[in-house]
């Protein structure tokens, strides 16, 4: 896939939650191709990690990875002073660790799930914005130029969510909200706070699809098909860039083939 080019990206900063595979490491390797100091996270190191990180910094960035489960507010503290630590500030934050956690239809939800999709989708893209808000209010203040948190939401947050995904819906709806606030508040920090918000695409997301449902899932998107996790990548990069969003802020960009239009 030929690689846009974002020229302002070069030597930014970003961190990316949840980014050892799927639309996370997509985004990542976007960044690391424009030559961006890019921080890579998961619960635990994914397999290869140095030969990845290499790769990362084959066009003239740097990379590194922390692990931390975001799931906990401590663990969110850590991962941005560990990463403020290694690279010296923050420039753009992605929030995109996510995810079901489980399906579970109404009758079967109980605190304990309701805690973990909570704390997965939501506790981790608050506290993880909370500690990294200061060091992307002084990138602003120093470059004179908006820095970015962008947030991954999902077609969920529009519809409501599929079979057992009420909550995962509900908390990427939550995550659409309370971005509009943050955009009331905090951008007199000189922070833009946009959201890349994915219909269906190929990840460990769907892995639990039989190819029947993956083809009627299919048959409901005008383009026929999912999307691949490299299709969401300049969808992070336009919102990263100054030069080409400086002056977008609270917007939802719905990357999803035509499969839901608000
Ligand atoms: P994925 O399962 O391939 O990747 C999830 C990533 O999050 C992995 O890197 C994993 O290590 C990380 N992660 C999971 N739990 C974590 C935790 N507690 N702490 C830190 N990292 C953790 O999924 P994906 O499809 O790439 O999903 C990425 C984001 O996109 C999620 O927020 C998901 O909700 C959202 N999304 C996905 C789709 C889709 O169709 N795939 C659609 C809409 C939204």
């Amino acid at each position: 896939m030929q690689s846009a080019h974002f020229s302002d990206l070069k030597n930014k900063r970003v961190l990316i939650t949840g980014s050892t595979m799927g639309i996370g490491l997509a985004a990542a390797k976007a960044f690391a191709a424009q030559g961006a100091k890019v921080g890579l996270n998961g619960r635990r190191a994914p397999e290869e990690l140095d030969g990845l990180l290499t790769g990362l910094r084959a066009n003239g960035g740097d990379a590194a990875f922390f692990a931390a489960d975001l799931s906990d507010s401590a663990a969110c503290d850590k991962l941005v002073a560990d990463f403020v630590a290694r690279f010296g500030g923050i420039d753009v934050l992605i929030n995109n660790a996510g995810g079901l956690v489980a399906r579970k239809p109404l009758p079967d939800i109980d605190d304990a799930f309701f805690d973990a999709v909570h704390d997965l989708n939501m506790r981790s893209v608050l506290m993880t914005t909370r500690a990294a808000l200061p060091h992307l209010s002084a990138s602003a203040k120093a470059s004179g130029q908006s820095s970015a948190v962008i947030s991954v939401g999902s077609i969920a947050g529009h519809t409501g969510g599929g079979p057992g995904a009420s909550l995962y819906g509900a908390a990427k709806a939550w995550l659409h909200n309370i971005h509009k606030n943050w955009v009331d508040y905090h951008t007199d920090d000189g922070i833009r706070f946009n959201i890349v918000s994915p219909g269906t695409v190929d990840t460990a997301f769907h892995a639990d699809k039989t190819e029947e449902v993956r083809q009627r899932i299919s048959a409901g998107i005008p383009m026929g098909r999912f999307g691949k996790a490299e299709e969401m990548a300049p969808a992070f990069l336009f919102f990263a860039s100054h030069a080409c969003s400086g002056y977008i802020t609270g917007q939802i960009l719905d990357v999803n083939g035509g499969q839901f239009m608000p």
